[in-house]
């Protein structure tokens, strides 16, 4: 399975080492404790979502004092599931839209290089294959590069792409795309934004304009604010969660590069400390290595 091969790294580093945590023990005393904890920590869950596991865990076995190998990964794999229903949308498995939202906007943000303009690429794809006519707007106007970037993933999915120069008002881009969107009947509209993190209210100011302005053109969007973080970078990504919550309202989570980091369990971490949904994961950087977020799919592929 894809999952499995994308996650690879880590299955066989971050649960794999919770499996050998538990192997071979009858019982959860302070040792195991120990060792989950460092485990958990060590691979981007995040202190304080690992302490509730931690706490949960010893308050039932506390109940349950004797429990053999299979019971412990069980709970193990419960807890984690547990978290994580706490904030999943719901148990999808497949790049959908609400039916009754058109054109359906979703308004993407995050820092750069983080692989933003990826992940709207190869969401315009999944969406394109489904038959649904998709348009993007360039609204990050403040690197040239960014423009380019996204009009190259456009001629890759051939999907039309509505743009300005650089330096050009981000909003003014936005308000085109879904001018454009709706005259064309657009099923699906995918804004990038700029992703500069070092003036809070500037990006807070940019964002609600940005907003703003599209909601004079179709009422009730952006329908989705989709914040795209870098899972390899640990800390950070929760830093970027903290800073980007705080300048506008974030609705899903894209988590990429999961391919490459051993450290899965920040999606546990994120997803709990900021109860936002993560709705995709990036596990490459072809155009199919894009996959909808299910819990149920993601801590099963670690437990096999
Ligand atoms: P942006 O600056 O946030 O728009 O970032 P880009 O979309 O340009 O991506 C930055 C780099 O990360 C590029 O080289 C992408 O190919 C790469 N990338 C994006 N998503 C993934 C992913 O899920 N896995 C891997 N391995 N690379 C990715």
């Amino acid at each position: 399975e894809t999952l499995d091969k994308g996650l690879e790294k880590s299955k066989t580093s971050f649960f794999g080492k919770l499996s050998k945590v538990v192997a071979g023990k009858s019982k959860v005393d302070d040792e195991v404790l120990d060792d989950l904890e460092e485990v958990l920590v060590s691979s981007d869950v995040g202190v304080n979502t690992t302490l509730k596991v931690i706490e949960r865990i010893e308050e039932r076995v506390s109940r349950d004092k004797y429990l053999g190998t299979d019971e412990l990964n069980q709970i193990l794999r419960e807890e984690i599931a547990g978290l994580l229903s706490e904030t999943h949308l719901g148990e999808e498995t497949e790049f959908t839209i609400p039916q009754d939202k058109k054109p359906y906007v979703i308004m993407v943000v995050g820092v750069n290089g983080v692989g933003k303009t990826t992940t709207i690429g190869k969401l315009a794809y999944q969406f394109k294959k489904q038959g649904l006519n998709v348009v993007l707007g360039a609204a990050d106007t403040f690197r040239a590069a960014a423009i380019d970037q996204l009009q190259v993933w456009a001629d890759r999915v051939d999907v039309p792409i509505v743009k300005q120069s650089m330096g050009s008002d981000p909003a003014s881009v936005a308000f085109d795309t879904l001018q454009s969107a709706v005259n064309q009947n657009a099923d699906v509209v995918i804004i990038d934004t700029a992703g500069r993190l070092h003036n809070k209210v500037n990006l807070m100011n940019e964002l609600t304009k940005v907003k703003r302005v599209m909601q004079k053109v179709v009422e009730g969007t952006p329908n989705d604010v989709l914040l795209v973080l870098d899972g390899s970078t640990g800390q950070n990504a929760f830093e970027q969660a903290k800073q980007f919550t705080a300048a506008t309202e974030v609705s899903s989570l894209a988590v990429t590069k999961l391919d490459g980091t051993a450290k899965g369990g920040v999606v546990i971490g994120i997803s709990d400390q900021f109860k936002i949904p993560v709705k995709y994961i990036g596990v490459g950087e072809g155009i199919e290595d894009l996959q909808v977020f299910n819990k149920y799919e993601f801590v099963d592929s670690f437990f096999k």
